[in-house]
């Protein structure tokens, strides 16, 4: 009952969020405000294997399509940096960023070199992680490397189309003893909720990677669908089944902590502080480059062209690569803003009052009222909290938001031919 009001709650804030409008002309990001060094994310949307239930932006590996791609996303580094924009860190996703390493190598050092960076982290597969590879990331200055696992389970791996690129869950696991205090987090993606996932194979995975690998973070994502992939993915790995994700999340969070990890987001945990993947969390305004990524800077929300082609072409006529823009009123700001905040466990009151001029809590006392009623959110002192339940209730709200953007990536992908092609 309370996670159908949630997930009704977001789809209602996904609506008006992700109610971008195609622009007639160019779209570019507002002059930046020169005190702030904002987080920059490159999307690389090229990996060797589509697996089904995905759903962010990725195509198939061509070296020529990548090569161009990266020329062009340098040349988008450059110019964003000639507009005054400076960056304080860096997170690199995709896809999968490592798919042409030298390519990536020198894409990290040209925003070292215009940007004085503090961290780095970089999303990459488990058939990446070889010696010379790692070096190499390493020498960039990565701090953070992030490994989409999703499971140890060979059974789910051959479902999921991985077992043949990525290998067994035996070998998984040998690549990743590899990595082994090389970075100052080494984090693992996994997914629960997987139709043929037991809790024997839940709890088996858990096993793995806080006995055996001992690995500092693990990001747990629930499954999640968008109208594109759920039948493809239907068939391959069988019909998802919402209602045994709070049992699934209960297993882990349990496990997780009793292991020595902290949260540090409803689904991510962690044994070291630093960086995890939801940068959105710790940074309410971000400079997104490259096909198919986000920007959020003033209020106003910038969606870039899915086209790999028309992106390359953009760029190379001097243009930007966002096609789309929307900016948000006020009280969705504060809306976006009370539900990342919160995605990290807390809100500090103080400061979301000097961050809105006083308004917060008088255009927010609904929401916060309504989480507070389900048991959501706790109030103490200048601080909202989230409750051990409310931590279940966000990884549900967050599953239903990245599933509106999914939506919304579908809804980009399939109107690229509408998009303006600017000379
Ligand atoms: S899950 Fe990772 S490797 Fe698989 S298609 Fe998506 S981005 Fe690529």
């Amino acid at each position: 009952m309370i996670e159908n009001l949630i997930s009704r709650y977001v789809r209602h804030l996904n609506q008006r969020l992700m109610a971008f409008g195609p622009e007639p002309g160019e779209v570019r990001l507002p002059d930046p405000d020169p005190d702030k060094r904002y987080l920059l994310y490159l999307h690389i949307p090229f990996c060797v294997v589509l697996c089904p239930f995905c759903s962010f932006h990725r195509v198939e590996f061509r070296k020529d399509k990548a090569t161009q791609y990266f020329e062009a996303l340098q040349r988008e580094i450059r110019s964003v940096t000639e507009r005054g924009y400076q960056f304080g860190e860096l997170y690199i996703g995709g896809g999968t960023p490592t798919v042409m390493p030298d390519a990536l190598a020198e894409t990290i050092e040209l925003v070292s070199k215009l940007h004085s960076v503090s961290s780095i982290s970089v999303e990459t597969n488990p058939h990446d992680l070889d010696a010379q590879k790692l070096n190499q990331l390493k020498q960039t200055g990565v701090n953070r490397l992030s490994v989409g696992v999703q499971s140890f389970d060979d059974s789910l791996l051959k479902e999921m189309q991985r077992y043949e690129k990525y290998g067994s869950g035996e070998e998984i696991g040998e690549h990743l003893r590899g990595v082994s205090g090389l970075f100052d987090t080494l984090n693992v993606d996994m997914i629960f909720n997987f139709p043929h996932q037991s809790e024997a194979i839940l709890k088996s995975d858990l096993a793995v990677l806080t006995d055996k690998l001992l690995v500092d973070q693990v990001s747990w994502y629930p499954l999640m669908t968008a109208a594109s992939t759920s039948r493809p993915m239907a068939r391959r790995i069988g019909n998802v089944d919402h209602s045994r994700a709070r049992k699934y999340y209960e297993v882990i969070a349990e496990h997780m902590l009793a292991a020595g990890y902290e949260r540090a987001s409803a689904w991510c945990f962690s044994r070291c502080p630093g960086m995890f993947d939801e940068y959105i969390v710790g940074h309410e305004e971000y400079v997104g480059l490259g096909s198919g990524s986000f920007s959020y800077v003033n209020g106003t929300m910038y969606a870039n062209t899915f086209s790999i082609n028309n992106y390359v072409r953009l760029i190379n006529e001097g243009l930007t690569g966002a096609v789309q823009k929307r900016e948000m009123t006020l009280f969705e700001q504060m809306r976006y803003y009370l539900l990342m905040r919160m995605f990290g466990g807390h809100l500090d009151l103080d400061i979301a009052e000097k961050r809105f001029d006083g308004q917060f809590g008088k255009l927010m006392w609904r929401d916060i009222a309504g989480l507070r009623a389900i048991g959501a959110i706790r109030k103490a002192s200048d601080q909202l909290a989230l409750t051990e339940s409310g931590y279940f209730l966000w990884v549900i709200l967050m599953r239903e938001f990245f599933s509106g953007v999914n939506n919304f990536r579908d809804d980009m992908r399939h109107n690229i031919s509408r998009e303006p092609r600017r000379v």
